[in-house]
């Protein structure tokens, strides 16, 4: 099966999404278990003390505490699990990579306009059009179509 190229990047992006938001939904499940599973928390000084006096204020207490767990445990689960899918996305191959697209693979000489010539560090050793000095490989020179010359003469 072949894609184009814009239908592989929206492919990848979907997945990408799906990944997010699905290690979100699993963190927000872990975080739930987490709170679950966590001992409850230690009974307040409220509820150490005689319970007609206080039982109302040890509930509300309690009830406060363990939802404050379980809202910090499934919002750190959220976030580490989209955190996590986003992480797994970035790994996917096809990838957008900003400033990569556009330019050429490596090792190929860029054919920049030459009509009049241009600037090149000599990769032949050779001689220069103009005045015949010798051009040695590195060198800095004057490059038109079949004619080299020495940056002296360039
Ligand atoms: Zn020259």
């Amino acid at each position: 099966m072949r894609l184009s190229d814009a239908k592989r990047r929206e492919l990848c992006r979907g997945v990408r999404e799906l990944l997010v938001r699905l290690g979100a939904a699993i963190g927000l499940a872990v975080g739930l278990l987490v709170a679950l599973e966590r001992p409850q928390p230690a009974a307040s000084a409220a509820c150490k003390q005689p319970a007609e006096q206080s039982i109302g204020a040890c509930v509300n207490e309690t009830v406060l505490a363990t939802a404050l767990a379980f809202v910090i445990a499934m919002g750190l689960g959220l976030v580490v699990g989209a955190l996590v899918g986003l992480l797994i996305g970035q790994l996917l191959p096809g990838r957008e990579r900003p400033g990569r697209r556009t330019q050429p693979a490596a090792g190929r000489a860029v054919p920049a306009a030459i009509p009049g010539g241009r600037w090149i560090t000599a990769r032949y050793a050779g001689v220069c059009h103009s005045c015949g000095a010798p051009i040695a490989v590195g060198d800095h020179v004057w490059h038109r179509p079949r004619r080299t010359s020495c940056a002296a003469c360039g």
